[in-house]
């Protein structure tokens, strides 16, 4: 049937007309179409922070963890540390000693390091939220076993699903590795965004590493200038 001026279409087409000569009149001289713009508009609405749980349910539901044998030896859970509303979250590997004693992430050498990172990328640890693929300092500082990451990992998951940030840097092998479900080598994986649930994902080397090859604080300052980038693009 043919559109006729009473139709809904029409009386729409006759609406954007109006709108867009409004725009017009008030100097608007076109739309950006760029696909960066584009994104953001799909964003729209799924921003909104409904998160099922808060973190404090979550450490509740930790508890006083006994779900692998790494209970046996720690002095104290890591659970994580910084901003609920953390638009950036950067995801370690495990607590080591000074973390142990202190029950924070990120504070002995290697965390120094970290720190002065993030106050390079014009941040400060309190705005940012900083946590570990598992929560209990392993023996000697081992690397985790499989099954005990299992038992951890799900509540890093569930961290990140109440956060709802918009960038996550992974520090180190195993941080990138576990998120993102690979085994492809952090030096192949750095320097570009990847993705978890959505989220935007840049690894980068582990400042433990960095600490013992200074040589590749080159490669993670160009790693850090695009995490800024993106992180003042999103905010
Ligand atoms: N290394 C990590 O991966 N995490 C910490 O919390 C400390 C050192």
């Amino acid at each position: 049937m043919p559109m006729s001026g009473d139709q809904p279409f029409d009386r729409a087409l006759a609406e954007i007309r109006k709108s867009l000569r409004l725009l017009s009149a008030n100097g608007w001289r076109g739309f950006d179409c760029s696909d960066q713009t584009l994104a953001k508009l799909e964003k729209w609405g799924q921003g909104t922070h409904y998160p099922s749980e808060t973190l404090e349910d979550i450490r509740t539901d930790l508890g006083e963890c006994r779900r692998c044998r790494l209970a046996q030896e720690r002095n104290h859970i890591v659970f994580g540390d910084g901003n609920l509303r953390a638009k950036l979250i950067f995801v370690g590997e495990g607590p080591g000693f000074d973390e142990d004693r202190q029950g924070k992430p990120f504070v002995g050498a290697a965390g120094q390091l970290l720190t002065r990172i993030i106050e390079a990328i014009k941040l400060t640890r309190g705005q940012v939220y900083i946590c570990n693929i598992i929560k209990c300092r392993p023996p000697k500082n081992r690397n985790p076993e499989p099954d005990e990451i299992d038992s951890c990992y799900p509540f890093l998951e569930r961290q990140i699903a109440s956060i709802q940030p918009d960038l996550i840097c992974a520090l180190g092998t195993f941080a990138a590795q576990t998120l993102l479900k690979t085994a492809t080598p952090i030096s192949k994986l750095r320097g570009r965004f990847h993705e978890y649930k959505g989220i935007k994902v840049l690894p980068t080397y582990h400042p433990a590493y960095l600490l013992r090859n200074p040589d590749m604080k080159r490669a993670v300052w160009e790693d850090m200038k695009l995490l800024m980038k993106e992180y003042r693009y999103e905010n």
